[in-house]
């Protein structure tokens, strides 16, 4: 049977099965690791898994599980950061909106603050 040397940052070094290591390929690389509970303090630990080290566990036997990031998560957003005030703003507009996506469609960003009873400025 394949023994799988780990770094336990507690106890140091220890020894693995491979059903007791999870290895967790991204399809962002950079955020691929590798876990497992540590057989003496029980504490699980993680770290990042390089190409060298997923393929290391995969040829130790270790069966690599996909993780597909949606594509939503690596979007890069720019302006303000949303504020728990804008939240509620927004819910409250909820509330009177009639034409949800026909404001959604009106020019700006301020489009859903406009209101029929709150004329722009
Ligand atoms: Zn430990």
């Amino acid at each position: 049977m394949t023994t799988i040397k780990a770094s336990c940052p507690g106890c140091g070094d220890v020894e693995l099965t491979p059903q007791q290591v999870r290895l967790v390929v991204c399809s962002v690389k950079s955020w691929s690791y590798y876990a497992f509970t540590c057989p003496q303090c029980l504490e699980e630990v993680r770290k990042p898994a390089g190409r060298d080290v997923v393929a290391l566990l995969i040829s130790g036997g270790v069966v690599a599980e996909p993780w597909a990031v949606p594509a939503e998560a690596l979007e890069e957003h720019e302006g303000p950061v949303l504020s728990y005030d804008d939240v509620l703003d927004f819910a409250l507009w909820l509330e009177q909106a009639d034409l949800v996506a026909a404001a959604a469609a009106g020019p700006g960003p301020a489009g859903p603050r406009r209101t029929a009873s709150e004329p722009a400025a």
